[in-house]
């Protein structure tokens, strides 16, 4: 499960989760980490990876070049080994429709041989950026967006990336904010009964 992490050094903040047994860094937006702060997740929380995607397809969260390497003081053999089940498999990111990558992935537009949208990382976009015609980066793309290009380019083909990515765009991911807002809140408020219930056995001793 995605782990809520905060910069040292500055007001920022970051995710770690585990991705094909790497530790893949997600950075978060200003406002995706308020998104989480509102849902009541804090700082070393962890959270459900349908969360971190429903980031990450807003733009909220999205990996650029960060790699574990970079990622300093925390023990990475806690983080492999302390994943508890999640819901949501890890397949729910998208990934470079070529070498499974999910690093700085484009939507791009090929046109090869044959003529269609996929997802590509940043190593793969280089190596066949004579055939990319058009290259969006993909925390850009939303279900309308995605609509768009393929009609205005005249694409007909989606790769399987690009077209699993468009089912979870499809997917409605608005009620889990709201659900675990309300655990949270019903957590706060049980824990705000326990101690008003205390207090009141003190009234009765007294
Ligand atoms: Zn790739």
């Amino acid at each position: 499960m995605p782990v809520l992490h905060k910069y040292k050094d500055k007001e920022k903040y970051y995710v770690l989760t585990s991705i094909s047994g790497k530790i893949v860094t997600f950075q978060l937006t200003g406002e995706g980490h308020e998104k989480l702060l509102k849902s009541g997740i804090k700082n070393e929380e962890r959270f459900g990876r349908a969360l971190l995607f429903d980031l990450y397809r807003t733009g909220d969260a999205f990996t650029h070049g960060a790699g574990p390497g970079k990622v300093e003081g925390v023990d990475k053999r806690q983080l492999l080994f302390d994943f508890p089940d999640d819901p949501e498999p890890e397949s729910i990111f998208p990934s470079c429709s070529v070498c499974n990558s999910i690093n700085d992935l484009h939507l791009v537009e090929v046109k090869d041989k044959e003529h269609f949208a996929g997802i590509y990382c940043s190593d793969c976009r280089k190596i066949r950026s004579s055939t990319i015609n058009t290259s969006i980066p993909l925390p850009l793309i939303n279900r309308g967006l995605l609509s768009r290009v393929l009609e205005m380019n005249n694409i007909q083909k989606t790769d399987k990336s690009l077209t699993e990515y468009r089912k979870l765009l499809d997917t409605e991911f608005v009620n889990r904010w709201e659900e675990i807002a309300k655990t949270k809140s019903v957590k706060k408020s049980i824990n705000q009964n326990r101690l008003f219930e205390s207090e009141d056995d003190q009234g009765s001793l007294l």
